[in-house]
């Protein structure tokens, strides 16, 4: 389905979970008011709601969190979503630690691509930035997903003077490695208002000096609003997502759903719609008529652009953790 800016709708991200066991420190520094299991929608709720999105289009679903793989079942869900009718891709995005225990569930349920976040390459950086010592269980797990054939994308955020120096070692890692590593500028959403953003155009700038031989790399590698470069002589690419100096807003193609069942129009703004109450409170024809309706209603109601350069308009006030990224 369109939007009211003439944007195809097709592409949906689902919170199952507001719990992480890591802090990141531009996501969630101070832990969280957990919000109690019987107000998170369960798995069959989930699966209803990708239901009615397949019904008006949405062909890809990512699953995130707070950390999706803490919530118990997850690669069943995985599993479930995969098979409903017009799903064409499930993803899954996760902070790693979790991903070589739960590797062999997570092949059979189907999944289509992993993402795993990593902002260092470095222990103590990692411990500052994430408050925990997992680094090398995430590495482990980067190679068990490619020894697995998984494809695979590394977000790194970048904040100033702290891991700012470190993005020709994450670039590296694409050069052996058939991954893709992606810069994701810092949004000021939640905690991330207190960060100073690294301008993807800086990083581009000085990798061209870099490796001059770096051209447009031009192929599709997933649903986002990623631009990609080659470096000659590397297995993977080299991403940018920049919402801050790259607004990419006019082709944006998708909507959220929190853990707690709400429709999110977008990022920047903290307007949502509640499908949990349709849930839970309707049933048959009419909870499928009002689903529909309520979806139809939060995808015409996306706005055409955020507004993070005008800190003054921006409305949401969640941590990043429970919206999902
Ligand atoms: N726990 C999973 C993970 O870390 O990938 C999934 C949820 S996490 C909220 C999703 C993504 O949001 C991560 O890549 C994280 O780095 C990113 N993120 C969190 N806060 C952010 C912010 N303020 N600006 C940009 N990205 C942010
Ligand atoms: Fe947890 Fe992901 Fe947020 Fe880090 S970025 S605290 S791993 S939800």
């Amino acid at each position: 389905m369109f939007d009211s800016f003439g944007r195809k709708i097709e592409y949906l991200r689902i919170s199952i979970t507001d719990r992480c066991n890591l802090r990141c420190r531009y996501c969630m520094p101070n832990g969280i008011d957990l919000i109690s299991m019987k107000d998170i929608l369960t798995f069959e709720e989930i699966v209803e709601v990708a239901k009615t999105a397949s019904s008006l289009g949405i062909t890809r679903l990512k699953i995130t969190g707070g950390e999706p793989l803490v919530r118990i079942g997850c690669t069943d869900l995985i599993a479930q979503l995969k098979a409903l009718d017009g799903i064409e891709e499930v993803t899954l995005t996760t902070n790693g630690i979790l991903l070589s225990k739960y590797l062999d569930p997570l092949i059979r349920s189907g999944i289509d691509a992993v993402n795993i976040s990593l902002d260092t390459l470095d222990k103590e950086k990692y411990k500052t930035i994430t408050g925990f010592d997992h680094l090398e269980d995430v590495m482990q797990s980067i190679d068990d997903c490619l020894l697995n054939g998984i494809r695979l994308k590394i977000n790194t955020v970048l904040q100033q003077d702290l891991n700012d120096d470190e993005w020709p070692d994450l670039v590296m890692l694409a050069k052996d490695k058939p991954l893709d590593i992606r810069f994701i500028e810092i949004m000021p959403i939640g905690q991330g208002a207190y960060f100073k953003p690294v301008s993807n155009d800086d990083i581009l700038e000085r990798l061209k000096i870099q490796f001059p031989g770096i051209v447009e790399d031009e192929r599709k590698h997933g649903n986002g609003p990623a631009k990609y470069v080659s470096i000659p002589g590397f297995t993977g690419s080299v991403g940018f997502i920049s919402a801050i100096h790259g607004k990419f807003c006019s082709s944006c193609n998708r909507l959220r759903l929190t853990a707690v069942g709400e429709l999110k129009p977008c990022l920047c703004f903290g307007d949502t719609i509640d499908l949990r109450k349709i849930l839970r409170n309707t049933d048959g024809s009419e909870r499928h008529q009002l689903l529909t309706d309520t979806f139809q209603n939060a995808i015409m109601s996306k706005p055409e652009s955020h507004c993070f350069e005008n800190r003054s308009l921006i409305t949401e006030n969640k941590r990043m953790i429970s919206i999902g990224g």
